[in-house]
């Protein structure tokens, strides 16, 4: 399979009991076919057990127990499964998470997705140019015309907001400018009451809307410190959603949702007292479970832009 990866993939390795925000709390855990296959035929107690977890009710998965955790994450943040029969005996869900995928007639993107905190430490962290790489299959690939185009367009975007001779504010503002819309549009008051009346996973999550300001000039934006963190974030939002704008004609509405993550996040913050770049990645951390991963949401906030 011909399979590209952004120049950040291999920097990432899940921390598993290290984590503080594990993907094994309070996530619905599914459970593919041939697992649970496996997972039936297991003649174990830790087979037994297993199988007094599993709810079929809809598609079979783990049944979550206090504070919604995997039954088999143990108190020392170890996985019972993997402690006993090894990584293979996990769901496909489970060894491929936090990945996703964009998908191409001839070739797949695999990208780390910013909801895993490790991910999202990474990613803000890295210090290179973003850059893609071939992982496996060849080296040159067939696109189609719409592929190609996107791909294009896509590449423009990557130049704009790589181009580190230019302040982040300078790059957002040109990349608006491309698209037709102002910054202003995707950090209003309306935009922000759109974030808060958005479906939730963590209550929490709104006393960290409510405390943005949209008052100000988005300086923020430019402070030298975040200027990597924002040029990486900013491209990591293009990369993951812009290319089904293919499917949709809806490059423009990406593009707002890319820059508006980003402000929003920027601005959340720079009200925290410790405004550093591992702030400003739990922040992405949590904007990306609150938002990202939640289908309805993302729906509703491309609809509105
Ligand atoms: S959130 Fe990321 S680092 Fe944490 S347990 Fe899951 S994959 Fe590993």
């Amino acid at each position: 399979m011909n399979i590209l990866i952004p120049n950040y993939y291999k920097e990432f390795h899940c921390i598993a009991d290290k984590c503080k925000n594990s993907c094994c709390i309070g996530w619905e855990i599914d459970i593919d076919e041939k697992t649970l296959d496996f997972y039936e035929n297991l003649k174990t107690p830790l087979g037994e057990k297993i199988r007094k977890s599993i709810s079929r009710d809809g598609d079979a998965h783990f049944i979550l127990g206090e504070g919604e955790r995997c039954p088999f994450l143990e108190s020392n943040g170890l996985c019972e499964i993997i402690r006993n029969m090894g990584e293979v005996a996990t769901c496909d869900i489970c060894r491929d998470h936090p990945r996703f995928r964009n998908f191409y007639e001839d070739f797949t993107e695999m990208g780390i997705g910013l909801c895993c905190e490790e991910v999202s430490r990474v990613i803000l962290n890295f210090e290179k140019p973003f850059e893609m790489e071939c992982l496996g299959g060849a080296e040159v690939f067939e696109t189609t015309e719409e592929e190609s185009q996107m791909l294009m367009l896509r590449e423009e975007v990557f130049g704009i907001l790589g181009n580190r001779k230019k302040s982040v504010s300078q790059r957002f503002n040109e990349l608006s400018e491309m698209f037709a819309f102002s910054l202003r549009e995707v950090f209003s008051e309306e935009v922000i009451k759109l974030y808060l009346s958005l479906e939730r996973l963590d209550e929490g999550w709104t006393s960290y809307l409510e405390r943005i300001s949209i008052e100000g000039d988005m300086s923020f934006l430019d402070k030298p410190e975040f200027a990597k963190a924002f040029e990486q974030l900013a491209t990591y939002f293009v990369f993951r959603h812009f290319s089904e704008g293919m499917y949709d004609e809806s490059f423009r509405a990406r593009i707002k949702f890319a820059l508006s993550a980003c402000i929003v996040i920027g601005a959340i913050t720079m009200t925290e007292e410790d405004a550093s770049v591992d702030t400003m990645a739990d922040i992405a951390r949590r904007f990306s479970s609150e938002v990202e991963y939640s289908e309805d949401n993302m729906e509703n906030l491309l609809s509105h832009f």
